[in-house]
């Protein structure tokens, strides 16, 4: 926990979070746990300013508890984000930008959309905490047949890679991302950001796995060839996340997601995935906030700017 506590109940959280001043408090404790750390230099010694700002004594430069992180710039109240954190968090199965401008009385519903984007970009940090031991990878198209694999991403159909980590016949953590294609070159950059080397890679004997073993992974091919098993019983976790993946985005956002915005929507899911045994809502508030303050700002421009929507 790094020594930071978090609430428990919607009660504690009103308790702890009266005020800007205790919000503000409270994420410069979740940033900076060992005490301030100058965003510019490193440096550990800082006066603080009339405003509340943070004056490094080695650089003299000024930061704000929310400088670097992706509150930097908001002018509304950090209050405000923190309900939108709780209500995202408490939420069983999530919020849509709709279920969150209700909640907070925005006016628009592009801010809570652009809100809620924001957050996700918090909610997974590629290159850390990476799967591990055994962990099955394979393809699976969204908004088309599952079974029709190793193909290119098209205008209705998004191509996605799953890494699913095996705990005995169950699923431990897992990762999504959306792949325009299924080569080597699009594999294997997902599987390095994802999963330890060392680990047992478990794939079907498609081509664009080949380069695993290079890579520094132990390669379980199973082949489908003459084996009359479906490729959802041979990789069985990766195919049951998947269903589970288009049961959450039909129920929760009525399948409305562009493919541009998909690997937001990928991360939340992921979040909620591989945190769904934790008992405590209160946890997840404080993982997102945590991850929150670790990730760069995003500009709204960067947020919104692709091809229109398609449906999926
Ligand atoms: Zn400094």
């Amino acid at each position: 926990m790094g020594g930071v506590d978090y609430p428990r109940t919607v009660q504690d959280f009103e308790r702890w979070f009266p005020s800007e001043a205790a919000c503000a408090a409270y994420l410069q404790r979740v940033r900076w746990p060992e005490g301030f750390q100058c965003p510019a230099c490193g440096a550990s010694n800082a006066w603080r300013t009339a405003r509340g700002l943070f004056r490094c004594a080695a650089c003299q430069r000024q930061s704000s508890p929310t400088a670097g992180t992706i509150f930097e710039g908001t002018r509304k109240p950090l209050r405000t984000w923190f309900e939108a954190m709780w209500f995202v968090t408490n939420q069983k199965s999530g919020g849509s930008a709709l279920g969150l401008q209700r909640i907070l009385g925005f006016g628009s519903y592009q801010t809570a959309w652009a809100w809620l984007h924001k957050l996700r970009r918090a909610m997974v940090r590629p290159g850390r905490d990476r799967l591990s031991g055994r962990v099955e990878v394979d393809e699976t198209y969204l908004g088309g047949p599952e079974e029709d694999v190793h193909g290119r991403q098209t205008e209705s159909k998004a191509l996605l890679v799953v890494a699913t980590q095996e705990e005995g016949k169950g699923i431990g953590r897992i990762r999504v991302r959306s792949v325009p294609d299924a080569s080597a070159d699009r594999l294997m950059p997902f599987v390095e950001d994802s999963i330890e080397p060392g680990s047992v890679v478990h794939t079907d004997g498609w081509l664009g796995y080949e380069p695993l073993q290079s890579k520094g992974y132990r390669h379980q091919i199973t082949f489908l060839r003459g084996n009359r098993r479906s490729p959802s019983a041979l990789l069985p976790r990766v195919h049951r996340v998947v269903s589970l993946l288009k049961r959450w985005l039909m129920s929760t956002h009525q399948g409305a997601v562009s493919h541009e915005h998909l690997d937001y929507y990928l991360d939340e899911f992921t979040f909620r995935f591989n945190h769904r045994r934790s008992q405590a809502r209160g946890l997840l508030f404080y993982r997102l906030l945590q991850q929150a303050v670790e990730v760069a700002p995003v500009p709204y421009k960067r947020l919104v700017e692709g091809k229109p929507d398609h449906n999926i």
